[in-house]
């Protein structure tokens, strides 16, 4: 490799390195922490109880963010852990972020949901809808449970019963197994949303394994040439980095990350502000990238 070519900015091979333009901000994600009420071997944030790589956001902390996306035209807000249930200030979070826009947020279901059942269903009626992604890892419940403990299976399908009854919106998160046939697993959760009364054509989001993070395993590069060859402006503007942001906050600050993928490369820090990471190139340098490029993975539902 030339010593002179930044590995930033290049490939080993010395071609340049692919990347996203961003072309809009229509969704912004907000990360409550890495602290979870589980320990999933698998979490791609690494989240466990009282994990503090990411430190746990109060309102004061996402206010001016959330005014910021706003008056910058932002059409959704998503939260992300960690679990957001364990956040203390979180249903006041929840409250004026749906007062601004759409929300969705990502959750296990678990303990943290049922014990607020009473504060979420507050929230129904608010000006703008909130919807829950629930995470059901597999069809399965002792596969399920496997990871993330004895009950955890009962208690998701649990939550997404009740949110569901009191008027809320709700999807799953699943993940891809290797090897499988994708219909028929799909299948098998369409079968268990009869089972639980959720409508067939409930919204099933597949991710494969992100790995730990930190993790560095060795991925094909994604240069220049893979994104034109490979991909269209079209398909280029469907990455989630094309068209949102994730805030979180490391060390006390409030930050802003290309996405929801790659908190943990402080490369990939684009500033403190909406407007100071506006328009910022993203190189696809990161492996997670690698899974954008080959699986389309996206967190959104927009
Ligand atoms: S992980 Fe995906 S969405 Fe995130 S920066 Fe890389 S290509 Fe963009």
């Amino acid at each position: 490799m030339s010593t002179s070519l930044n590995p930033l900015f290049y490939a080993s091979s010395g071609e340049p390195l692919g990347y996203i333009q961003p072309d809009s901000l229509r969704e912004i994600w907000f990360h409550t922490g890495t602290a979870c009420n589980l320990a999933c071997p698998f979490c791609l944030e690494g989240s466990k109880p009282g994990d503090d790589r990411l430190d746990r956001v109060t309102l004061e902390d996402v206010r001016p963010l959330m005014d910021e996306a706003k008056s910058l035209g932002v059409q959704q807000f998503s939260f992300t852990g960690g679990e957001p249930f364990i956040v203390k200030s979180f249903i006041n979070i929840l409250s004026y972020a749906s007062s601004l826009n759409p929300c969705l947020v990502l959750t296990n279901g678990t303990d943290p949901v049922l014990s607020r059942l009473h504060q979420i269903e507050t929230l129904v009626n608010s000006y703008h809808p909130i919807s829950f992604r629930i995470s059901i890892d597999y069809p399965n419940e002792k596969r399920h449970d496997a990871s993330r403990g004895k009950g955890s299976f009962k208690k998701s399908w649990k939550s997404l019963e009740l949110l569901r009854k009191r008027g809320f919106k709700v999807s799953i998160a699943r993940q891809i197994g290797i090897d499988e046939d994708s219909a028929t697993v799909d299948g098998e959760y369409r079968e268990l949303f009869a089972q639980h009364g959720v409508p067939s054509d409930t919204t099933i989001v597949s991710f494969p394994d992100f790995l730990l993070p930190g993790s560095n395993p060795e991925v094909p590069f994604i240069t220049e040439r893979c994104m034109t060859t490979y991909h269209t402006e079209e398909s280029r503007q469907a990455f989630m980095c094309s068209f949102s942001k994730m805030v979180i906050k490391k060390n006390g600050r409030m930050r802003i990350y290309a996405c929801t993928l790659v908190d943990d490369d402080e490369s990939y820090d684009l500033g403190g502000t909406l407007r100071e990471s506006l328009g910022k190139r993203i190189m696809m340098r990161h492996h997670r990238c690698y899974s954008c490029f080959t699986f389309g993975s996206s967190c959104s539902e927009i």
